[in-house]
């Protein structure tokens, strides 16, 4: 396993399954091996899917990017969300979150990658948006996700992951207390695990390829 190759312990990075564009019956076999947490990015097919499978009780989490008009289902159907980049999404996720429902879980998705990437807030905003996010009573901000520009570059990789986790640093010296670097896919999990990724989400190496 990828923490063994890099000396971190067994155990301290956790797997999203990411089951986009497979169905209700993929997940379940996953769900039957032992795998409770699942990640999706398309709110219409994740809703069926959390619909047919809810006597699982599986963890979902919303990975894909967030409409503003979108936030509710998000917020009554899923237990994290790891896109956060825009204070006006956290603002509705917080107002939608059922009162009988734990805190919703979230990360700042940050653009590790500069003009290589469009998605994610720029490192230099990531603390504003943390602490509009702190203000939020039915959010808990738990860490910060990216999604670097693919490259065979892994030299290139380690040094985005790394500064993911030196912006969470950064807000663990602002009085935070974070837990989660959600970084990490298929083709560079051991990169990201080797730079601190607490959180995987993986999705071909677990299904197989996706339709195109
Ligand atoms: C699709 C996706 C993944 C999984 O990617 P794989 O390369 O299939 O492992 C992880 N994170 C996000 C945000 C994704 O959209």
């Amino acid at each position: 396993m990828a923490e063994n190759a890099v000396a971190r312990p067994a155990g301290s990075v956790a797997l999203v399954a990411v089951s986009k564009t497979f169905d209700a019956a993929a997940v379940r076999v996953c769900a039957a091996a032992g795998q409770r947490a699942f990640g999706e990015n398309y709110l219409q097919e994740a809703l069926a899917k959390i619909e047919a499978l809810r006597p699982l009780h599986l963890e979902w989490h919303f990975i894909g990017p967030i409409q503003s008009n979108k936030t509710r289902p998000i917020a009554e159907n899923f237990h994290w969300v790891h896109s956060i980049e825009r204070e006006r999404v956290a603002v509705r996720l917080n107002e939608a979150r059922p009162a009988n429902l734990p805190l919703l879980n979230v990360c700042i998705q940050v653009n590790v990658s500069g003009e290589a990437s469009k998605s994610g807030v720029a490192p230099s905003d990531v603390s504003e948006l943390a602490q509009a996010i702190r203000a939020l009573p039915r959010l808990k901000l738990r860490g910060l996700m990216a999604i670097p520009e693919p490259t065979s570059d892994s030299a290139l990789r380690r040094r985005r992951f790394a500064l993911l986790r030196e912006l969470q640093q950064q807000l663990d010296g602002q009085g935070y207390a974070l837990d989660t670097l959600s970084m990490g896919m298929s083709d560079d999990l051991e990169d990201a695990v080797a730079e601190g990724a607490t959180m995987v989400r993986v999705g071909t190496a677990i299904f197989g390829k996706r339709e195109a």
